[in-house]
């Protein structure tokens, strides 16, 4: 029953449609409860592929429910958290993470869960969509040296991925020289905070998985490698290595 409810309430939420949805956010949020929801700076770009493009490890639906409802509410929030706080806001979106500490403490924790939920977010669409199998070059020498060669490195990540309590994310953190190594944050902290780049990274927030897994995170986080596309991952890879990987 619990599932059932908890379904009825995730397909409630879609028909409400987005304009309700962001009214209920806004109305969270005291200080701009009068204001019109902030348009900038930052904004949810869409999907680089149809919703039913992971459909072999992701159903639609979930593609969709994530996409527009969670992280277009972490959109939405980043930028209202960022209303009169102009320094911050012109910021790109790894510097404004990286200075996190810098930034008054009234918005501090909306910077830290919206816009790492929006960093998060936007790394892990871009590196799916695609068929699975392995890396060659650069990346899978890496692979190799670093992370023990591919068996290794899925065993280890999908450790990594279940030894997460609650809500969080398991990543590969990227050096400017190329070093790999797997890290795990909770809530929607990423390593971008602590000065480091992501390679890649999955979600393990119920909400990325449970209409079709339920409880098994295990199956999801098994299945997840289905539908990594190495090209992006690559692409990331040698971003990261000549110092234009942002996030
Ligand atoms: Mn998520």
């Amino acid at each position: 029953m619990a599932f059932i409810h908890r379904r009825g309430l995730l397909l409630g939420a879609a028909a409400l449609g987005m304009g309700a949805f962001m009214q209920r956010a806004s109305a969270q949020a005291p200080a701009a409860a009068a204001a019109p929801a902030p348009t900038g700076p930052f904004t949810l770009a869409p999907l680089p592929y149809g919703f039913d493009a992971n459909e072999a490890s992701i159903d639609a639906r979930t593609m969709e429910l994530h996409w527009r409802f969670h992280h277009g509410a972490q959109v939405a929030n980043l930028n209202r958290a960022l209303v009169g706080q102009d320094a911050f806001a012109a910021m790109p979106l790894d510097e404004l993470l990286m200075n996190l500490s810098r930034a008054p403490e009234a918005v501090r924790g909306a910077i830290r869960n919206n816009g790492g939920g929006h960093a998060n977010h936007s790394m892990f669409w871009e590196i799916m969509g695609g068929q699975g199998g392995e890396p060659t070059g650069d990346l899978l020498a890496a692979i190799n040296r670093d992370l023990g060669g591919m068996t290794e490195f899925r065993n280890r990540f999908n450790a990594a991925s279940m030894g997460v309590f609650g809500s969080g994310w398991a990543f590969v953190t990227v050096t400017p020289s190329g070093s790999l190594a797997i890290a795990t944050r909770p809530n929607q902290d990423s390593p971008l905070m602590d000065g480091q780049r992501v390679l890649m990274g999955n979600d393990v927030w119920e909400h990325a998985y449970y209409l079709r897994y339920q409880n098994r995170r295990n199956e999801y986080v098994s299945n997840w490698w289905n539908i990594l596309n190495w090209d992006r991952i690559a692409a990331r890879y040698g971003a990261a290595v000549t110092g234009t990987l942002r996030v």
